[in-house]
């Protein structure tokens, strides 16, 4: 990946930032710039300059005074912020136009500035992120996109015309096709590139995918700006969306508004009131940068209008009230106990007629219904509200019965429902497409309503089981059972040597330095034995390769049957081993390495032509306190090795003397 993106790099048709902007790049290099320096760059540019002293005005808290110069600016924000800011609006200024004909330029910069925006006035809600921070991580966060756009107009073009959803896993399984790279891979190496704080490239990488944070994980600085991300997306989406109800997508983006107060733990009203302030400072900004916006009708507003047109839609259009999540786990609870079961159905049929007769059947008969019109919508309910099952239409306009399905089945929650496909086409082929699709059955239209009501029931009583097997899945898997099976086997493999089966070299230095720490702090002994075979060349060249592999494999044997339990042994060369004694002084290794010189000598081998036996010279030495590393110690036992050897080899030495520094030089 990072090869691509050099390769990208390559081209030289990355987006950039402009001249003043490469000038701050190139100053801010130096660990030690001066905040002059960088004030002076700035103000060559007075178009810059304005903005920045704009934006230290917005972020900064009421009852300041207001800065007037860019020195100001960065006195208050610091010289670092100021630089990620400076580079942040010479990006903006300098690429805005291309040749990608499916790419939307102005549209681009326009939601990044508003998710800009919102991410700086969402930021109250993070102790972790700076405002102005917040607002650059927003506003670059997908250059990635525009990137691709420049670099590869063409292909890129394509794929956006033939792909209506963003961000989806199959979208960036088709980027990494077409480019060997994705569009939050490209944002996130480039706001490394430039030196944007570490915290901005993670998170670019990490907030368009399903990725969770992981329990454990501390609120870091990067997690925050993912949140951020995450939510300013979604309110720049709406800011971007003509807001008519019937608009589903606009529609699906509203209610995902539930989801995103109950994550920042605002009260909904809150949440509206916020979301103006950000439709406002995104006009104000627009302006300042030239960047167009749309004027936007005040959200508390709409939230009242909502009402009144849920009101009117004769209850249908439930979306529950209250916290979703709470929601979830009260139908969680209701589940495990014995009771009546709140079960969601997701309708999802452009035939209002039809989803409001279904709907008024399931609701009836006890379920919880959701209705949207389009694939669109119904992904996003499907995602926001989790429902247990899901009929949806064939024939939608825009996105297809089969393509939702694709789409839900993509996400992790979506794996779980049990989705009904209902259609009036009742040929065998599209039966067949339909249930590949990802779908769990069908139904044909016109339905009898006994017979889809017994259906639900069924895909009910599926959804049940699944539960209840997932979570004694989840029982195994604490055990341990079958995650430590294969961990272990893949350990394994890559710390044994094939022929012998014995750890290898590798897996030797990674013991050895763990037994010195234990040794380090416990005051225990420490003893390594280098066990070189002797004259092995010689088996080699007059019985050939193939005997010499089964002596070495025999040696290898006898040797792990003498060693003495609590001892390792690992083949660290060709015909060299090393036995790791712990708990043992040189006195206690040396009665062990004498033991495998007589096992060896002892060994008489047969293997067809091959008759005889195999000695070898031991050296061994013992960790002393001038040793400064495992190397001191396995240089002298490799010393005692060669001593053996001219001794007469059939042989074992033990370094004696102690050890200095000096020897390791
Ligand atoms: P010395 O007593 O001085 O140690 O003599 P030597 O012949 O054992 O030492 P030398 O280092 O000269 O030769 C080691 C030989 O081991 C050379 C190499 O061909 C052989 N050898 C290394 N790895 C393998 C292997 O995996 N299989 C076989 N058959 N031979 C190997
Ligand atoms: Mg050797
Ligand atoms: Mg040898």
């Amino acid at each position: 990946m990072e090869r691509t993106f050099d390769e990208l790099k390559l081209t030289g048709r990355l987006p950039s930032p402009s001249a003043v902007g490469l000038r701050i790049l190139k100053l801010t290099q130096a660990e030690d710039y001066s905040q002059e320096e960088l004030c002076a760059t700035i103000q060559s540019d007075p178009a810059l300059a304005g903005r920045i002293i704009k934006l230290a005005n917005a972020v900064l808290s009421d009852g300041m005074e207001p800065v007037t110069s860019v020195e100001k600016a960065a006195m208050r924000l610091g010289s670092s912020t100021v630089r990620t800011v400076a580079l942040g609006f010479t990006l903006v200024s300098d690429n805005r136009m291309g040749d990608c004909t499916n790419f939307n330029f102005d549209h681009y910069w326009s939601r990044s500035l508003a998710r800009a925006v919102a991410c700086s006035v969402m930021s109250r809600l993070k102790s972790q992120v700076d405002p102005a921070e917040a607002f650059t991580s927003g506003l670059l966060c997908g250059i990635g996109k525009l990137a691709l756009a420049t670099v590869h107009p063409v292909a890129f073009s394509k794929l956006l015309r033939e792909r209506r959803a963003h961000a989806t896993r199959e979208w960036f399984a088709a980027e990494n096709r077409l480019f060997a790279i994705t569009h939050s891979e490209i944002s996130s190496l480039m706001l490394k590139d430039w030196g944007f704080p570490g915290a901005f490239s993670q998170a670019a990488r990490i907030f368009e995918h399903d990725v969770v944070r992981p329990n454990d994980e501390e609120e870091d600085q990067a997690w925050a700006l993912v949140d951020l991300l995450r939510w300013s997306t979604q309110i720049a989406d709406l800011c971007l969306e003509p807001r008519e109800f019937e608009n589903t997508r606009w529609r699906g983006l509203w209610y995902g508004l539930d989801q995103v107060a109950h994550e920042m733990q605002v009260e909904r009203d809150e949440l509206y009131h916020l979301c103006d302030e950000v439709a406002r400072r995104w006009e104000d900004w627009g302006q300042i940068l030239c960047v167009p916006t749309r004027e936007s009708l005040s959200f508390v507003e709409t939230a009242v209008d909502v009402e009144h047109h849920r009101a009117r839609s004769r209850g249908l259009w439930m979306v529950p009230q209250g916290e979703p999540k709470a929601i979830m786990e009260q139908a969680l609870d209701a589940q495990t106990q014995q009771g009546r079961r709140p079960y969601r159905v997701l309708i999802v049929d452009d035939d209002e007629a039809v989803g409001r007769v279904l709907g008024h059947q399931l609701e009836e008969a006890g379920y919880q219904v959701l209705l949207a019109r389009d694939g669109d919508e119904g992904l996003r309910l499907a995602v926001g509200e989790v429902p247990h099952i899901v009929i949806t239409d064939w024939m939608m306009p825009g996105m297809d019965g089969a393509e939702f399905c694709r789409s839900l089945r993509q996400v992790e929650a979506g794996k779980k429902m049990h989705i009904l496909m209902v259609t009036a086409k009742d040929e065998e082929d599209d039966v067949v497409a339909g249930l590949e699709s990802g779908a769990d059955d069908y139904l044909t239209k016109p339905f009898n309503a006994k017979v889809l009501m017994a259906r639900v029931k069924a895909g009910q009583r599926l959804v049940e089981m699944h539960e209840k097997s997932v979570e004694a899945d989840r029982l195994k898997m604490q055990d341990g059972a079958d995650m430590g099976i294969m961990n272990r086997k893949l350990a394994e493999a890559s710390h044994t040597d094939p022929l012998t089966e014995l750890p290898n070299r590798r897996y030797a230095m990674k013991r050895l330095k763990q037994e010195w720490e234990r040794a380090n702090r416990t005051g225990r002994p420490l003893s390594v034995v280098w066990i070189d075979l002797d004259h092995f060349k010689q088996v080699n060249d007059t019985w050939g390769h193939d005997i010499g592999d089964y002596v070495l494999r025999e040696a290898a044997k006898t040797i792990r049957q003498t060693l003495r339990q609590g001892d390792t042994v690992c083949r660290v060369g060709g015909e060299e081993f090393l036995a790791i004694c712990c708990n043992s002084d040189l006195k206690n290794a040396t009665t062990g390495a004498e033991r495998i010189r007589e096992a060896l000598e002892a060994n008489e081998m047969q293997f067809t032509r091959f008759r005889g036996h195999v000695t070898a010279s031991l050296g061994i030495a013992q960790r002393l306190p001038t040793m400064s590393s495992v190397d001191d110690l396995l240089k002298a036992a490799d010393e005692m090795a060669y001593a053996a050897k001219d001794a007469g080899r059939n042989c074992v030495r033990g370094w004696q003397g102690p050890w200095r520094q000096s020897r390791s030089a």
